[in-house]
């Protein structure tokens, strides 16, 4: 039997089909600074892996649209 899962947009909640490849994965990951005490916000994106989608704090992107919208929403957040 085969296991399904199903994937959902973090920005506008459109489930993934199967074999989508346009999809991204966005985690937090802030840097460590040298200069102040507090890591640094930042941000890495992947394309599509299936092993890494599973990372509980991954988030899924359906495409470069909703990746724009996130990094827009991202970039003009403030602590
Ligand atoms: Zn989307």
């Amino acid at each position: 039997m085969a296991w399904t899962e199903t994937f959902h947009c973090d920005v506008c909640n459109k489930q993934r089909k199967e074999n989508s490849e346009d999809w991204w994965l966005v985690w937090d990951e802030p840097v460590a600074s040298a200069t102040t005490e507090r890591p640094v916000p930042a941000i890495k994106i992947m394309r599509w892996d299936l092993l890494m989608s599973h990372s509980a704090e991954a988030r899924h992107l359906c495409g470069a649209r909703c990746l724009h919208t996130l990094l827009d929403r991202w970039v003009s957040q403030r602590d």
